[in-house]
Formats: C-alpha cells, sequence, structure tokens
C-alpha cells in the first residue's frame, strides 16, 4: 500500500497497522476538534487485526482529539494543565501512557559567545553548527504542533549552543504560544548573557520559565568557567540586572543550575549570594562528569556534599529550593565509589543511592522526550535512536515507541539490566525518577 498524506499509523495490542482516514468534511473548520484531525471515516487495509482493535483505536484516536478540545479550548490554563498532570500522573500509575510525555525538549541550531572548556557541544568556538543539516523553522514548527497534539504542554528549548542566540527564537516561541492558546510552558537553557536583547514583560506574558547555566556567583571565578568569547566584563553585570528584573515581575521562573567541578567547588557559597541578590527561587547542583582532569575526586565529591549539606539551611531560610537532599543521587558513581570510606554519614547516604534502579522504575516514557536538532528523536536523550521528525510525524514516532519502552523502563527492577540502548547507571534524569517514584508511592492505590 502506498503512503498517503492521510494515513495514520496507529499502535494496535499487536503491533502496528496502517489505517488510512479519509475527510469528507475538508471545509469543516469551525470545530476545533475537527480543525485539527483531518481524519473522520475510517477504512482498514491491513485485516491481520481484529474489529475490536481498530475500534480501539479509532476510540483512543477521538479521545485524543476530544481532550485536545478541551485542555487547549475550554478549560482554563491552571485548569487544563491540572487535568494534563493528572493524567499523566494516572498513566504511570496504570502504567498506560494516555498522552504524551510532560516534557519535550527539542534543540534549535544556534552557535553560543562562550568557551566553556567541558562544553561537548560541536558549536564550541566556531559560533555555528557545521557539517551537519539542522532543522528548519518551518520543521521546528511542525516538532511543536505534533507534540501539542499529544499534549506536551512544556517545551523544553535548548541547543547546541545557546538558545537565545537562535535568530527566529521569538517566532518559535510566539507559535507556541498562539497554537497551545498559553496553555504550554517554555523552557530555555541558557548561558544568560544574551537575555537583555528580549523584554522581560515578553517572557513572562509567553510562559517563559529558566535554566539557567551559572555555576558561580562570583564574576571572576565566573569568567574563568564560562570564557565568554566578547564583552567579558559586561556580561555578568548585564545578566544579573535581567535576572532581578526578571525576578521580581515573574517570580518562580528562574532556576539556577550549577555544574559542580575543581572550577568552582570552592565558591559554593558564591551561588547563595547570586540567588539572593537575583531572587531566584531554585537552585540546582550537578556534578562534571567525562572530564577528568575537571572533574571532582571522590573525596572532593563527598567534601562538596557536605558544603551542600552545610548550606541548605540558609538557602531553606530565603525560601530557596534546592536539590541539596537528592544531591547524592547526581553524585558518584559506581565506579568511582569503590573503596570509599563508609564510616561518615555522608558517605553511607552516597552509598546507598547507587542502586537506586534496583527498586525503583524509571518514568521517563511519561516524563520527558528529546530531539536533537536535526530531528532525531532519542529513547530518554541519551538512549537508542527511535527516528527522525524529519521523515515521521513526532506524535507517530513516539505513539509507536512508548508501549515498549513502558515495558523497557517500568521493568528495570524486575528485571535488573539497563533499558537496551540506554546507559541507565549514568542516568540523567536520575533526578526525574526519584521524584516520580516518591509520589507514586504515596497513591492511595
Ligand atoms: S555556554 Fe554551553 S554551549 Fe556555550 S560554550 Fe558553554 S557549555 Fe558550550
Ligand atoms: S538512562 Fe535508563 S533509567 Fe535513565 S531515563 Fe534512560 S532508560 Fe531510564
Amino acid at each position: 500500500m502506498e503512503s498517503s498524506p492521510n494515513d495514520y499509523l496507529a499502535t494496535s495490542p499487536n503491533g502496528f497497522m496502517k489505517i488510512r482516514l479519509i475527510d469528507p468534511f475538508d471545509r469543516l473548520t469551525h470545530l476545533p476538534c475537527l480543525t485539527n484531525s483531518k481524519f473522520f471515516i475510517l477504512m482498514i487495509f491491513d485485516n491481520r487485526y481484529c474489529l475490536f482493535s481498530s475500534l480501539r483505536i479509532l476510540v483512543s484516536f477521538y479521545m485524543r482529539k476530544l481532550l485536545f478540545t478541551l485542555v487547549i479550548y475550554v478549560l482554563p490554563r491552571p485548569l487544563g494543565r491540572a487535568v494534563v498532570g493528572g493524567l499523566t500522573f494516572l498513566g504511570m500509575l496504570s502504567k498506560k501512557q494516555f498522552l504524551g510525555p510532560r516534557n519535550l525538549q527539542m534543540a534549535i541550531p544556534s552557535g553560543c559567545d562562550h568557551a566553556c572548556e567541558f562544553c561537548i557541544t560541536d558549536i564550541h568556538g566556531k559560533g555555528a553548527p557545521k557539517n551537519r543539516q539542522t532543522l528548519s523553522f518551518e520543521e521546528l514548527t511542525a516538532q511543536v504542533d505534533s507534540a501539542l497534539e499529544i499534549l506536551c504542554l512544556n517545551i523544553n528549548l535548548v541547543s547546541t549552543g545557546e538558545p537565545t542566540l537562535y535568530p527566529k527564537l521569538t517566532d518559535l516561541i510566539d507559535h507556541i504560544w498562539k497554537k497551545s492558546r498559553g496553555r504550554a510552558t517554555i523552557k530555555i537553557v541558557t548561558n544568560g548573557t544574551s537575555l537583555w536583547k528580549f523584554s522581560p514583560e515578553y517572557f513572562r506574558d509567553r510562559n517563559v520559565v529558566l535554566w539557567l547555566s551559572l555555576h558561580s556567583g562570583l564574576e571572576e571565578n565566573w569568567k574563568s568557567i564560562h570564557m565568554p568569547l566578547s564583552q567579558a566584563d559586561e556580561k555578568f553585570s548585564r545578566m544579573r540586572e535581567w535576572l532581578i528584573w526578571y525576578n521580581r515581575i515573574a517570580p518562580e521562573s528562574v532556576t539556577l543550575h550549577n555544574v559542580i567541578s575543581k572550577q568552582n567547588q570552592d565558591y559554593l557559597d558564591s551561588i547563595l549570594a547570586f540567588a539572593r541578590e537575583t531572587r531566584s527561587r531554585d537552585v540546582f547542583f550537578g556534578r562534571l562528569y567525562g572530564f577528568p582532569h575537571l572533574q571532582l575526586s571522590a573525596s572532593e565529591e563527598k567534601s562538596v556534599l557536605e558544603k551542600l549539606l552545610r548550606l541548605e539551611p540558609s538557602f531553606k531560610d530565603l525560601g530557596i529550593r534546592t536539590n541539596v537532599a537528592n544531591f547524592k543521587f547526581v553524585a558518584i558513581s559506581q565506579d568511582e565509589d569503590k573503596g570509599a570510606d563508609n564510616a561518615k554519614e555522608v558517605t553511607e547516604k552516597i552509598l546507598s543511592s547507587r542502586d537506586f534502579y534496583k527498586s525503583h522504575d524509571c518514568y521517563i516514557t511519561w516524563l520527558f522526550s528529546t530531539v536533537d536538532d536535526t530531528g532525531q528523536l532519542l529513547a530518554c536523550g541519551k538512549g537508542r535512536l527511535i527516528g527522525n521528525t524529519r521523515q515521521t510525524p513526532y506524535e507517530e514516532l513516539f505513539l509507536r515507541e512508548s508501549p515498549k519502552l513502558i515495558e523497557d523502563t517500568t521493568n528495570i527492577s524486575k528485571r535488573g539490566t539497563s533499558v537496551p540502548g540506554c546507559h541507565c547507571l549514568d542516568c540523567p534524569h536520575i533526578q526525574m525518577n526519584v521524584t516520580a517514584n516518591k509520589y507514586l508511592r504515596l497513591a492511595p492505590f
């Protein structure tokens, strides 16, 4: 059977089936549920599957459309988002995927104006992505539309460089805002130094939140880590002023992200001072991994954790949330941990975190999905390649793959081995799973 634009590849309990849907009311656009659906009549071409499966697929297809209409057009933003959150949670409890993932992280093509030593991207020092064909603006917006179809309402914009340098960033933000009718939240992962080009009111009105890579609150130390390629003396203070302004008009919208390494381990208190000064409400700590000359040794990690535990009460007094209690999960990998002195309480805490996935499951399918700037959809952002959104719409790829991923990730504790294709021992989403497992345990059924 040849493909037509109206083909819809749906999942069935037995695998996949191709169904062709025809829209006899092509011009009927006044009902939102139909404007988003070109499909109306179902014709089954593959008769290997029973009628029941076909009906089930049809019902779930229209249920999704109905839900989309309800959340995007009918319910006010907080209620619509609560419905999506509730269904996501129910899905995790019942191990069924009712909606798309909570977050889509998509990379937009741009260069960077910093030169961090631990930069892992291919634009480092070159200013723009090279040697690969990145997604066009139209392809990015098609990806957004597809994700919104399955009610993925948190769009994270990252980049192989700095997303705020993407020339069409405001067009993309406007598109997400309009298409979701303000229901989506847009998170920009940024180094922060080009924010001054944008009006804080514009960001606030488009539901923009920031995940800002700070790493140090002390200007000299910050410069030695970020190594800005130009205007090094202005960038830090301009970023600080902009953040003070943004936090005043959009509280709770900024997370200061700090990767701890040999470069900044002695300046942790400057991060507290910066958060206090800019009135930021969330501070996140991670560790640098994969750079032997910069990453902390096992003993340095323990000392960092002890320092963070000492700083934690001061963060709390200022009403600043941190991940210090969970830092042990991102600290110390199994290998580095060997031979650690486990006499101290801190060490015991670290050791107890090693085997997290032997007693807990991974809920990444409900929580997160990532597409790189060439359209590659990867399981959990680091895992196996699922497909390319250039060839197949994101929504289709995700729906097709999610049953398999659910099975793999929610059986990780029973199976005792990594998810095929992933490197779960160094899981990038362990914090998300720690929180998910905690809340799922609270469920009364
Ligand atoms: S800010 Fe990010 S993209 Fe830019 S050089 Fe540093 S790590 Fe690389
Ligand atoms: S690395 Fe493994 S445990 Fe972590 S999110 Fe991916 S699949 Fe789940």
